[in-house]
């Protein structure tokens, strides 16, 4: 039941439901039909004998049956006979027999050759002359007649009326649905493109569902609204903080030059140096983010050799690195790349940097970027500490790092380089993953469509 969808589900309560619901309602009125038909045939059946009865008579000495007398009467037959059951005068309907013994007062159901027969007896009492008996007979094939037509009628109709019912039923669930299944494609186009001012748009109305829909709208009108103030207020922060930070460093520059100070001063200073320097890289990272943040558009998009690129990166990296640590690469010629240029030469550095800054002395670092199936693959792989399963889906949120004193570089960790990573992958429809083992290494796997314009 679980695998079934919610309108098949919906569709299928309420069809079983109905089957039941009618099939007890058909019960019941066979049931009471049956019961007013019987008593309907028992009234009719006595007042019509009892009726007959004055008609009967004997009239100087002889018997008079009045002419009026009409021994078929609203569908009773009528027999007048003596106490042997004799008869005198008689309407029977073909199949009975008379056989059955004469009961006055008495109304009874017999079988006689499979049929059911209503039966009533009346006797006749005379002062000088032997009693006659009148029986009345309604054969109740007739009288339930009406009922078989009815439960046939209902036979046939039920399964029409379930499936127009089911039928009609599924088709408004299913476009409720539709619209239920267009705020979630909304909020998937939401969530993948990071676009926070796109909007499910169902449209006016009173039903529930688009009142729904209006609500989610609201409610990202708001996100927006304060993601928008977020990344303001960080934009405006990191401006403002640049200027003093700068200040501060031309400050520790301008001290530093000055030789009357002592050893340990200069040490001082070069600690907050040091430190404002940390500080002014954050804030460049910030205000990227926040540029990042607002929408980049894609205006800066070109075709570029992205072999080259990754190469002049790799040759860099070896100028820089003073790691023990052996860096290798694998390029294929000549793959075109069609994104920004600066990002993806930012997404690049990013991971080989990581890769050395996370790398085992006299370890490798291996760098590979080819084609396939009209992707660009781009890996960087090294045997360094590896990352343990459980943060392997935390490393790509901001400021996050796995434990600080892991880096070689401890003062330029600052856990914004994969969450810069992955926007960058997203931002060019790519894909960003992971492969590591703790103690072992890391794989980072980025994928891009090739030539996408
Ligand atoms: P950081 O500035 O700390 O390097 P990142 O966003 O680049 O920030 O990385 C987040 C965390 O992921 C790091 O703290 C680090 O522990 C882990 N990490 C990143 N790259 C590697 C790697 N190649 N090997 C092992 N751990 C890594």
């Amino acid at each position: 039941m679980k695998k079934l969808s919610i309108k098949i589900r919906v569709t299928l309560w309420y069809s079983i439901f109905m089957i039941i619901l009618v099939s007890v309602v058909l019960a019941f009125m066979i049931a009471i039909s049956n019961n007013v038909v019987e008593s309907n045939v028992k009234k009719a059946l006595t007042k019509t004998v009892n009726k007959a009865m004055d008609d009967v008579d004997y009239e100087k000495g002889e018997l008079k049956i009045d002419n009026d007398l009409d021994l078929f009467n609203d569908g009773v037959y009528m027999i007048i006979c003596d106490e042997n059951k004799s008869i005198i005068q008689s309407e029977i309907p073909s199949g009975f027999d008379n056989e059955l013994e004469l009961n006055d007062k008495e109304t009874r159901k017999t079988y006689i050759n499979g049929e059911l027969y209503y039966v009533y007896d009346r006797e006749i009492n005379f002062k000088k002359h032997d009693p006659l008996w009148i029986r009345g007979i309604v054969p109740a094939e007739g009288a339930i007649s009406v009922i078989n037509i009815l439960v046939k009628i209902s036979i046939i109709a039920l399964p029409f009326i379930v499936i127009l019912a089911a039928a009609g039923g599924y088709v408004i669930t299913k476009r409720s649905f539709e619209s239920i299944e267009k705020m979630r494609r909304a909020a998937d186009n939401i969530n993948e493109g990071k676009d926070l001012s796109k909007r499910i748009a169902l449209g006016d109305g009173d039903d529930e569902i688009l009142k729904l829909g209006k609500t989610f709208d609201r409610m990202l009108e708001r996100l927006e609204e304060s993601f928008e103030n977020e990344t303001q207020f960080t934009s405006d922060a990191s401006h403002e903080l640049r200027t003093p930070v700068s200040v501060i460093l031309a400050q520790c520059e301008y001290m530093l030059e000055n030789d009357n100070l002592e050893i340990s001063q200069k040490d001082e200073v070069e600690v907050i140096k040091r430190q404002a320097k940390r500080m002014s890289q954050l804030i460049s990272q910030l205000l990227t983010f926040s540029r990042l943040d607002r929408g980049m558009n894609k205006d800066n998009f070109e075709s570029f050799d992205i072999s080259e690129l990754a190469e002049i990166i790799c040759e860099e990296a070896l100028d820089t690195h003073n790691r023990n640590i052996e860096l290798t690469w694998n390029i294929e010629e000549n793959i075109y790349a069609y994104g920004d240029l600066s990002l993806i030469t930012r997404l690049f550095s990013n991971l080989i940097n990581n890769a050395f800054q996370y790398g085992k002395e006299g370890g490798f670092v291996k760098v590979e970027l080819n084609e396939e199936k009209n992707n660009i693959i781009f890996t960087v792989t090294d045997n360094g500490i590896g990352i343990a399963r459980e943060e392997q889906n935390k490393i790509w949120n901001r400021f996050y790092q796995v434990n600080k004193s892991r880096s070689s570089d401890k003062n330029n960790s600052m856990g914004l380089g994969l969450s810069m990573v992955k926007w960058i992958a997203q931002f060019h429809e790519g894909s960003i993953k992971v492969e590591s083992e703790l103690g072992e290494g890391s794989r980072f796997i980025f994928s891009m469509p090739k030539n996408k314009r």
